[in-house]
């Protein structure tokens, strides 16, 4: 991977970043909405509010774990081992990179990885 790759990667990075934080804010902001109409609902909707909050709190859970990723992408190009599976070391696509930059595992290490999960 070259300088040029390596800035191409942090911008991809840095990108979905933003995105993700954007995302993240919203969640906040919802979660607040909800807590504050606590109490005025009829009890039959307290169930679909609890589904509800549990989504949105896998789905924070979720672009957190994807942050953290990200995270660790940008230190693996720090440390030249970025776009390099961590389990096998085969080199991980550049589509594949493209499409998720925060991948730390090629396609069947990441397909095997999620089997075992
Ligand atoms: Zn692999």
């Amino acid at each position: 991977m070259d300088e040029a790759e390596k800035a191409l990667a942090r911008e991809r990075i840095a990108e979905l970043e933003v995105e993700i934080r954007s995302k993240l804010s919203e969640k906040d902001l919802a979660a607040d909405g909800d807590e504050r109409s606590d109490g005025h609902h009829h009890p039959a909707e307290a169930a679909t509010d609890a589904e509800a909050r549990e989504r949105q709190l896998r789905d924070v859970l979720r672009l957190r774990n994807q942050l953290e990723r990200l995270e660790r992408a940008h230190e693996a190009i720090d440390a030249g081992t970025y776009g390099v599976c961590q389990d096998c070391g085969a080199a991980i696509p550049e589509g594949r990179l493209r499409a998720r930059p925060d991948a730390a595992r090629c396609v069947s290490c990441q397909s095997a990885a999620d089997r075992h999960r």
